[in-house]
């Protein structure tokens, strides 16, 4: 396989075409600056003056708004295997970034999030079971509290700890007894 190459204007490494951003305004259609440098300008850019970074960053996507959603939506469709595994990487790197972005994301997607989970429910019978039973088993406090909601109609903020966990013993307790009987 005899793949184009191309000498990096910044480097002076050749590389294969395939490790230059794709740049239509080069004859080309390549970057003068491979992957790796290309990156490394913009972190220090980015570095240096985070701020007009942003600002233009902000101003591109509002003026191409329209555009980057067809684009982008086209790309996961071809690379779905590639995004997801990326998506999972990023989050295992900063759990804690990814669970705020996904909580945000949940706060103004409510309507969204609750017709994909109905969908995926749907789908899948047999893991919204085994879902149910782990939850079930696992008498979080969220779990219990969800149960004296039920019973009391209070929100989870009116709930002591106190009470959860005496409750949690209580379903302990029931689920035993019924445990014996059968
Ligand atoms: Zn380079």
């Amino acid at each position: 396989m005899s793949e184009k190459t191309k000498r990096c204007s910044k480097c002076g490494e050749v590389k294969a075409v395939g490790e230059f951003y794709r740049n239509r305004r080069e004859r080309d259609g390549h970057s003068r600056r491979c992957r790796v440098c290309a990156l490394q300008d913009s972190n220090r850019r980015r570095k240096e003056n985070p701020e007009k970074v942003r600002e233009a960053q902000s101003k591109y996507k509002k003026k191409n708004r329209e555009k980057l959603k067809v684009q982008g939506a086209a790309y996961y469709k071809k690379n779905q295997e590639r995004c997801r595994k990326a998506r999972r990487d990023r989050r295992k790197a900063d759990i804690k970034k990814a669970l705020k972005a996904e909580r945000k994301w949940a706060t103004n997607n409510r309507e969204k999030r609750l017709s994909q989970a109905r969908r995926r429910h749907k789908e899948n019978p047999e893991r919204r079971r085994a879902t149910a039973r782990k939850i079930r088993a696992k008498l979080s406090d969220g779990y219990v509290a969800s149960h004296i909601r039920l019973a009391t109609g209070l929100k989870t903020s009116q709930i002591p700890q106190s009470v959860i966990d005496c409750k949690r013993e209580y379903i302990r307790l029931i689920r035993l007894l019924k445990e014996m009987k059968s």
